[in-house]
């Protein structure tokens, strides 16, 4: 147990979230207990993890969460471990709420995106159809969120625009997206910031940079005929150095998100085509994409992400890296068991709104805690 890497998960304590600050000490070796000094309150070591009061064993929900991001079916884990199927079923949408909020915390950050690309997949749950739109930024195939839905409009879109624009940065950002026109309309109306030193409601102002491009492909009995790249906004000036520096040589296309999907589609055992693994309700699905996907974001090496190392003697060394690494979230790559122990800090805390001047404890508080 180590106080100095540890914060306090305690909402209204002033010491909320900070971290090496020495107002945490250890409560109960025993019990794996902490202690916060500031607000007297003690809490067990896995709070905020996805260990926290359960009764199993760490190695256990360990080996049975990495099996089912690998698209392992709850019946088998349930028969091979002698669980409940409940239980396993808690497991899982326990770990992807807490996936969801590590990918909140670290992917959800605004960055350079250059390329982004984006696509639905048509899942086939018990007794409905839904859709499931996700994207990613093609230079370090990062996963950047996704969304499900009962239908495939602009509502749809609008929100995985909303995902994607919490990690972008105001710069030349490429759009990849398929014929459905909604995209357009999202992306449009998604990447726009008011106008400032305006009375009532602002006027919006589109992001300047933004270039979309859309990749339409023709079927005949089930096979693609042809395909027609356009670009909707933006020149073709602007595509060509932005396709150059995100992906190297080649065309307009949607491929890395196509490649993503297949990845998806293998690793959640109910998103299997023809299979007999469905679904019956949306969170599950919501639950199974976001632990698939952080899994994917910081477990999982890429092999297109790899760059050589130079050694002395002519000799050559391959640096393997997962998306979170190309992408400068992390350094290494985490294993299962650290990205479900990994306890995300709540907010910093915000001195209580009064009338007047604040009181002279509070001052000292604000002054220790604020700054
Ligand atoms: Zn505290």
């Amino acid at each position: 147990m180590d106080p100095q890497t540890v914060f306090c998960p305690n909402l209204a304590c002033p010491a909320s979230g900070q971290v090496g600050k020495g107002n945490i000490s250890v409560h109960s070796q025993e019990d794996r207990r902490y202690k916060c000094k500031v607000c007297g309150k003690t809490f067990a070591e896995t709070k905020g993890t996805v260990f926290y009061r359960l009764r199993t064993s760490k190695d256990v929900v360990v080996t049975v969460v990495t099996l089912l991001a690998h698209g392992c079916p709850v019946q088998a884990i349930v028969v091979a471990f002698g669980l409940d199927e409940r239980t396993v079923l808690s497991w899982q949408s326990r770990s992807g709420k807490h996936c969801q909020q590590v990918h909140e915390h670290l992917v959800e950050q605004p960055r350079d995106l250059g390329q982004v690309q984006a696509d639905e997949i048509r899942v086939k749950m018990q007794g409905l159809i839904v859709w499931m739109a996700m994207a990613i930024q093609v230079q370090t195939r990062l996963w950047l969120g996704g969304v499900v839905s009962q239908s495939r409009d602009r509502h749809l879109m609008r929100a995985l625009m909303q995902r994607v624009r919490r990690c972008a940065l105001c710069r030349s950002l490429l759009f990849c997206v398929d014929g459905c026109r909604a995209y357009i309309d999202a992306i449009r109306k998604t990447f726009r910031e008011p106008i400032p030193g305006q009375t009532g409601r602002p006027r919006l102002r589109a992001w300047d940079g933004i270039i979309i491009a859309q990749v339409v492909k023709r079927y005949a009995h089930g096979r693609v005929v042809g395909v027609i790249r356009r670009i909707v906004q933006g020149t073709e000036t602007q595509v060509k150095a932005l396709l150059r520096t995100t992906q190297g040589v080649g065309v307009i296309n949607t491929a890395y998100i196509e490649r993503l999907n297949a990845t998806f589609r293998s690793r959640i055992a109910m998103l299997v085509r023809r299979g007999r693994a469905l679904a019956r309700q949306i969170p599950t699905l919501h639950d199974g994409m976001y632990l698939v996907g952080t899994v994917y974001n910081f477990c999982t090496y890429h092999k297109s992400l790899r760059v050589p190392l130079y050694l002395p003697n002519h000799r050559r060394r391959w640096l393997r890296r997962t998306p979170a690494i190309a992408a400068g979230l992390t350094d290494h790559r985490w294993s299962i068991k650290e990205l479900l122990s990994f306890r995300v800090p709540p907010p910093f805390w915000q001195p209580p709104k009064r009338r007047g001047r604040p009181s002279k404890a509070m001052k000292v508080l604000i002054a220790k805690w604020c700054t």
